[in-house]
């Protein structure tokens, strides 16, 4: 038995044995003794889901393809000589699957011409492929889900085979042009070309949708192709308003109800190149009104070269002002020669917090006094021994203890990062919140049910407070724009992500988690997350919220996993397996 938890310890089980593989070849034998043993295997990466989507059943097997397996990390730059003219473009990489985004991002910006993902989610702990199946995506306006990146997967179906699974334009040349391509290339990326060599191609659109957002039911994926791009900065600006204010100039124009009518329409009843025109037309429609809805939030109106775009909302109004403190955070593509500023130190969030304690009650005032006192403690002892670690440690328990204190806290902390930053696009994409572990839940709603969403949320929040429950953390809202996943919450509109994340702990998280996410779908016809679920999704909440569900199951069912290999709990609960199938029997 071998005992397996993932990163927010929400999850655990003992597993009947957890292999590390080193190859693909091994990677094979695992799941083949798996099918031989009649025993269900899970892969897991860095664990970062807090829904039950990665791990196994009690005693059956896991395969750890986290960051931790070093001898899975392999990467190259694909050598043109490989690629099918017809899909050349971007430049391609092939990753192998216990690569970290931070890992690739620092790989990939270390290139002779350094290049760089074009989106991360809000950190970059995950492993890329992690991060792809459950449909990570960051703020990233344009983009859409990580999946959007991806070219072609190597995977290991439930039966052990390896398929090179790509769309009908293929990224690699076909068979025989590829064997020749390979003579030529000298010995680097071996392992790419005993992928190569080693895997059955199947160029269909329907099997690679259906890979892109797979949620680890789509086979052991080995290696994937990423298009990524030359590197860029961005430049970050925060500035802070009220949520009284935003709501009161979000107000969705006419053309966008009128576009969303005319796609419906189109969707239902029409096919290939006419229904791509519409889902194109639908896309660019949807893009335009969110730049245009947005430039009223900018600083200065300017919506040039937009790359992301965020709200952070206090979940609790101010004492003095009733009002929501609204942290409206914008990227826009920045010169190449600009100067990186400084990262905000530790230290400062607690200078911030003082700074933040305003409010004259005598418990605020004591609070204050204390912050004054600890900070010069601070400033004296632990900067000069670096242990800014153990000022977080003390920030968190005062917060798990008195959490009554959250809504000065919540806006203090995000006070800390006003005004701009400029960087490389991996440095600005992510936020560096690892030294506080947290929780949560994400629900993706249509653009014109946002007020009423976040309005029902701090509703939840101001009742939630007067029985002594509490957010400990802020509302973030992001927009993703579509994807052709299958799985994909953006799949037929784009949405925009609640996330309600709270500290690790928080008293009654348990309850009020599932109890917000579960208001969240039922009111507000909302799409949940893969990953940020809090295991309260079901098998109709799975075929309201995914267009493309039934056809995800039949592609799993009848070719990738045909005896239920890589079914759990979860994915039984959400019915991509039949409920209480075991690994073995037929999934559909
Ligand atoms: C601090 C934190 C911040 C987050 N921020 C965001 C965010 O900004 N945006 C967002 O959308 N989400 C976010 N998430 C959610 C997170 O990105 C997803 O849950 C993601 O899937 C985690 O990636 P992972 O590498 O940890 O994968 P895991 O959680 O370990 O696994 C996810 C799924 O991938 C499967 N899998 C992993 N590797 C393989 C493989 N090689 N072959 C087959 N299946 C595989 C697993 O079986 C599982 O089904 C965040 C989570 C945390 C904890």
């Amino acid at each position: 038995m071998a005992v397996w938890e993932n990163y927010g310890e929400n999850q655990r089980v003992n597993a009947r044995a957890i292999h590390v593989p080193g190859s693909l070849a091994e990677v094979r034998e695992i799941v083949t003794a798996a099918a031989r043993d009649g025993l269900g295997v899970k892969a897991y990466g860095s664990g970062h889901s807090f829904s039950g989507v990665a791990r196994c059943d009690t005693n059956e097997i896991l395969i750890d393809l986290s960051p931790e397996n070093e001898q899975l990390k392999h990467r190259c730059v694909i050598d043109g000589r490989l690629i099918n003219p017809a899909a050349a473009g971007k430049p391609l990489v092939a990753v192998e699957t216990a690569v970290a985004v931070y890992e690739l991002s620092d790989w990939l910006n270390a290139q002779e011409h350094p290049l760089a993902l074009p989106a991360i989610g809000a950190v970059n702990g995950q492993t890329i492929v992690g991060a792809m199946a459950t449909g990570t995506h960051g703020s990233e306006i344009a983009f859409g889900p990580m999946a959007n990146m991806a070219r072609a997967f190597f995977i290991v179906d439930g039966r052990g085979d390896c398929l090179l699974v790509q769309p009908s334009t293929p990224v690699f040349k076909d068979r025989d042009a590829l064997q020749t391509a390979l003579t030529t290339l000298s010995g680097e990326a071996v392992w790419l070309q005993t992928a190569l060599e080693t895997a059955r191609p199947v160029a269909d659109d329907d099997l690679f949708r259906a890979c892109l957002i797979g949620v680890g039911v789509v086979g052991m994926i080995y290696a994937v192709v990423l298009e990524v791009q030359p590197q860029f900065r961005l430049q970050e600006t925060r500035t802070a308003r009220t949520w009284e204010d935003v709501k009161a100039h979000w107000q969705m124009p006419a053309a966008w109800h009128e576009a969303k009518a005319a796609w419906e329409q189109a969707r239902d009843h029409s096919a290939g190149e006419a229904l791509r025109q519409a889902r194109r037309t639908w896309q660019e429609a949807q893009h335009q009104t969110l730049l245009l809805m947005l430039k009223r939030y900018f600083p200065d109106g300017d919506a040039e070269g937009l790359y992301t775009f965020s709200f952070l909302v206090n979940p609790y109004p101010n004492r003095a002002e009733g009002t929501h403190s609204c942290f409206v955070t914008v990227s826009t593509l920045a010169e190449p020669a600009s100067v990186d500023s400084p990262r905000e130190p530790a230290l400062d969030r607690l200078r911030a917090i003082d700074q933040a304690c305003t409010t004259q009650s005598w418990f605020l005032r004591l609070r204050r006094s204390l912050f004054r006192g600890a900070q010069r403690i601070f400033n004296r002892l632990f900067r000069r021994l670096g242990l800014d670690e153990v000022l977080t440690d003390i920030l968190v328990w005062f917060l798990r203890t008195v959490p009554s204190t959250i809504d000065d806290l919540i806006d203090a902390v995000l006070r800390a990062d006003l005004g701009q930053r400029l960087g490389l696009s991996h440095d600005i994409l992510t936020r560096e919140v690892y030294e506080v572990k947290g929780w949560g839940i994400e629900v993706g709603v249509s653009l014109d049910r946002l007020v009423d969403a976040v309005d029902t949320m701090l509703a939840q929040a101001a009742e939630m407070r007067r029985r002594r429950r509490y957010l400990t953390g802020p509302i973030a809202l992001r927009f993703v724009a579509m994807t052709e996943a299958m799985l994909g919450m953006s799949a037929d509109e784009m949405t925009v992500q609640v996330e309600i994340t709270i500290l690790k702990d928080t008293p009654h998280a348990e309850r009020t988690l599932p109890r917000l996410e579960r208001i969240l779908l039922d009111r507000y016809d909302g799409v949940f997350h893969w990953g940020l679920e809090w295991d309260v999704a079901s098998v109709e909440d799975a075929r309201r919220s995914y267009r493309h569900f039934e056809t995800f199951r039949r592609i799993v069912g009848e070719h990738l996993d045909p005896d239920s290999r890589f079914a759990n709990t979860y994915t039984r609960r959400v019915g991509i397996y039949t409920t209480g199938s075991e690994a073995g029997s037929a999934a559909i």
